[in-house]
């Protein structure tokens, strides 16, 4: 094995776990490695077929991907193709049936409906693992769902005595029993590394969608081209993605577009100007996804709230994948939390919307968090942590204060519960200033107590505030219920009654940045 890792791919040492998968595939059986981005899963499938002299099956997504694989182990004089792309497909096909490939990739789709012929011809010269690639595609709770993959089980068939292993690098527990059951895993070893990426930097902004923002971001990012490697910046929109690609442009950064609306041809030429380092850096949607292993880059920005933390963290995961210090910013804007609806358009089932709803308030709650950022995905993961601040995150590393705001909380609970749950935040906001709008009026809003009690502080303070009580406590412990409307949670209802019957309680919150510059320019 050693001598396989040093002799086709120049390293002399292998990675957490690449040993120990290597070593369970050789023995026959079936493995499931969940690890990081970048932390090397491809050898786990790319280096038994080399000691064993058989050829390794390995299913993929995305032809760009696997046609980038392909290219790569060439150079390095290991023998591997693709099915799935119909040209060729014969010719491929032919000679995988005599185990001329080391390694064969192949699309599910092109997996699922090859003849059971093609896989016992292969069987007969000699096949000695099947490798599920980014194999959360399987479940429906994961970030990704494709449903051919859902067939992949059929393969069992064809394939007694194979070895199957899955690898991806989604981590939560749902989605890993799904891979087990739909691979029909028997005694899988299960291999789960660490997430932790210790040289990244996480932090977080809230921002006002319009041209004053892009512009600032542009600023921010012509500062930077100079010294800095590659840039990625995600945005949730095409709209979006080709706002801020033409304002970098127009700035003379030289920047690339990839989104799903954009021909294959224009896509990849992006793709592989960006990789070449002609571009410094890259506006995208998360169509420019899977396969991205390009070591130096720098800084991943997320334009708006992303849909799921598991698309977080694998976006912001291509950045720093040399080891060396790099930035992940993520910038929200209030709004975006309303899309959730948007999202779960997508759904076909009950369980599917309601997948996408947890994975798109978790990733809220990232935002709105006022406590250690890496602490936070990384046990949303999963993972049994050993630290409570990382030092490596704007909230560990900004200076925060606390304070009781039990009193402030008090006013704008009320204030919510007294609108019924029919508003959104600017109502209830709009109360405690003192507004007699047209609609204030109408609904007798100007005659509630808590009218215009709220003045000494500036709306965007109380929406800070409001976030807070929103993302305070665990997930069931939130003081508000935010959909379109808000209203009281529970825990909210208990905090106002427990104010009124007994000593208010404390409530201690963190002041956060925005709230300080409010509070000084009130
Ligand atoms: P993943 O599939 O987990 O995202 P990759 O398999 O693409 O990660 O590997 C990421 C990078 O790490 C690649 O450039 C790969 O060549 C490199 N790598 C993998 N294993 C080792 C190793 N044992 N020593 C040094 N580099 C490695
Ligand atoms: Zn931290």
């Amino acid at each position: 094995m050693e001598s396989t890792l040093k002799r086709y791919f120049g390293y002399s040492q292998f990675r957490p776990y690449q040993k120990e998968i290597i070593e369970m595939v050789l023995d026959g059986r079936d493995c499931l490695a969940v690890m990081a981005t970048g932390s090397g899963k491809s050898l786990c499938y790319q280096i038994p077929p080399l000691v064993k002299k058989k050829t390794a099956v390995v299913i993929s997504p995305l032809l760009s991907l696997m046609q980038d694989q392909v290219m790569s182990l060439n150079q390095r004089g290991i023998k591997a193709d693709y099915l799935g792309s119909t040209q060729k497909d014969s010719t491929v096909q032919c000679n995988a049936e005599s185990g001329r490939f080391d390694i064969l990739y192949m699309t599910p789709e092109k997996a699922c409906s090859i003849s059971p012929r093609f896989w016992s011809n292969l069987s007969k010269a000699g096949i000695c693992l099947l490798a599920v690639d980014e194999a959360h595609c399987i479940s429906e709770w994961g970030h990704d769902f494709r449903k051919e993959y859902k067939q992949l089980d059929a393969l069992r068939e064809h394939l007694v005595d194979v070895p199957f292993i899955g690898l991806t690098a989604t981590a939560t527990e749902k989605v890993r029993q799904d891979i087990l059951r739909s691979l029909k895993m028997t005694d899988p070893y299960i291999a789960v590394g660490s997430f932790d990426r210790n040289n990244l930097f996480y932090g977080v902004k809230s921002f006002a969608r319009g041209m004053a923002f892009v512009d600032e971001l542009v600023n921010e990012i012509s500062k930077n081209v100079a010294t800095s490697g590659s840039t990625i910046i995600y945005c949730t929109t095409v709209k979006d993605a080709e706002q801020i690609f033409k304002s970098l442009e127009s700035a003379g950064i030289r920047a690339g577009l990839y989104h799903g609306q954009m021909g294959s041809k224009a896509r990849e030429e992006s793709h592989r100007s960006f990789i070449r380092d002609d571009l410094h850096v890259m506006v995208a949607t998360i169509a420019f996804g899977m396969g991205i292993d390009k070591p130096n880059i720098r800084c991943v920005i997320h334009y708006g709230c992303p849909k799921s933390l598991e698309s977080y963290y694998q976006g912001s995961g291509r950045c720093g994948r040399d080891g060396l210090a790099s930035i992940c910013w993520l910038y929200y804007t209030r709004s975006d939390f309303a899309k959730a609806d948007f999202y779960c358009a997508e759904a076909d089932t009950v369980k599917q919307r309601q997948a996408i709803m947890e994975s798109y308030m978790a990733a809220q709650r990232y935002c709105l968090l006022t406590t250690c950022r890496r602490r936070f995905l990384l046990e949303y993961f999963g993972e049994k942590l050993t630290f409570t601040k990382c030092g490596n995150c704007d909230n560990c590393t900004s200076s925060k204060m606390e304070r009781d705001m039990s009193r402030e909380a008090l006013l704008l609970l009320t204030c919510i519960r007294s609108c019924g749950g029919h508003w959104g935040l600017n109502m209830p906001i709009d109360i405690l200033r003192g507004s007699r709008s047209k609609r204030i009026v109408d609904n007798n809003f100007d005659k509630l107590p808590s009218h215009g009690i709220g003045k000494d502080y500036p709306p965007n303070w109380w929406k800070a505030l409001a976030e807070q009580l929103i993302a305070h406590g665990t997930h069931k412990d939130l003081y508000i219920i935010i959909f379109a409307f808000f209203s009281l949670s529970p825990t909210g209802q208990q905090f106002l009654h427990s104010s009124i019957t007994v000593d208010q309680p404390q409530l201690i919150l963190t002041v956060t940045n925005e709230m300080v510059d409010e509070e000084e320019h009130r």
